[in-house]
């Protein structure tokens, strides 16, 4: 049962390498999984193909290998799970729990950028719509607060938790906000380790999950490295390429960040040392109740 309980995931969008930030994420995770006993997920997210740079996807499983964090099962895709989503989506349809919606970014921009349900009156129940619609999910019933395995009780913006998000595009793509859901499910994960950039879509995620019929698994948010307050980092941030110092010295800044302080006596010693220091020592309890962490 342990298995399944503690199973985890990692679950980078292919949008450039692997940088410091996403490394936190996947060091985080798998210790949480591997000092569990559970198993540990490779999920490519590469759904928003208008973001997926070629060659990342590749370049994000060697580096994986690299710092000897392996996954379980064979890494999966979902650009390769579209049959999957799509009966989901008809079936919400059916239940009619998603409507269409042809609101302009203007339109919702001047809304402070969170949807008012406009359509749901329009378009909900109707099918014969002609031009390309984005489609918009009532999801009932979402609590405003959770508790986090890291942060404990955490309180979420009650719009945010109310907003009917998108999850399908305008342009034909399923959303972040569904496949992520269907994924976690369908891989019966039971803890989701992940950034805290994605905080405040845990209820609705959580919601998602009932309105499936479904058991939600439980959430763990992790700090964000940061630049400056807000900043996160990306490609354009030299300081943390994880390619431009040795992978043991970025293994023992993600493993500090994490709050697991490594001991002197490991300082410089090699990934594979440092990572069985690590999944021995490893306590989520230590990890620092913080948003952010300027690096
Ligand atoms: N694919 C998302 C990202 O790279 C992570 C999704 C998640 O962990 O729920 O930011």
């Amino acid at each position: 049962p342990d298995v399944a309980r503690f199973r985890g995931r990692f679950a980078p969008s292919p949008s450039g390498p692997l940088h410091f930030g996403s490394l936190v994420a996947a060091v985080g995770s798998y210790l949480q999984a591997k000092s569990h006993g559970g198993e540990w997920l490779l999920r490519i997210e590469d759904i928003d193909t208008t973001r997926v740079q070629s060659g990342a996807a590749d370049h994000i499983l060697r580096t994986l290998e690299q710092f000897g964090l392996y996954w379980d099962q064979s890494e999966t895709y979902q650009t390769e799970r579209l049959p999957l989503y799509q009966a989901v989506f008809e079936q919400l349809l059916k239940q009619q729990k998603i409507y269409g919606c042809d609101c302009s970014r203007a339109r919702i921009q001047s809304l402070g950028g969170v949807y008012d349900g406009f359509c749901q009156q329009r378009f909900l129940g109707r099918q014969l719509i002609e031009k390309p619609l984005a489609w918009r999910l009532i999801p009932g019933e979402v609590e405003h607060s959770f508790t986090d395995l890291v942060f404990g009780k955490v309180e979420i913006p009650p719009a945010i938790c109310q907003e009917h998000y998108s999850i399908k595009r305008r342009d034909g793509l399923f959303a972040y906000q569904l496949v992520v859901v269907i994924d976690d499910l369908q891989q019966q994960i039971g803890q989701v380790i992940r950034g805290a950039d994605l905080l405040d879509m845990t209820t609705r995620q959580q919601a998602l999950c009932a309105l499936l019929g479904q058991a939600a698994p439980a959430y763990g948010h992790l700090p964000l490295a940061v630049t400056a307050p807000g900043q996160k980092l990306s490609k354009q941030n030299h300081a943390t390429d994880i390619s431009s110092q040795p992978l043991s010295q970025s293994l023992q800044q993600a493993l500090n960040l994490l709050g697991q302080q490594v001991p002197g006596e490991l300082q410089g010693a090699a990934v594979s040392e440092l990572l069985s220091w690590a999944l021995a020592n490893w306590q989520l309890s230590k990890v620092p109740k913080t948003l952010e962490v300027l690096i």
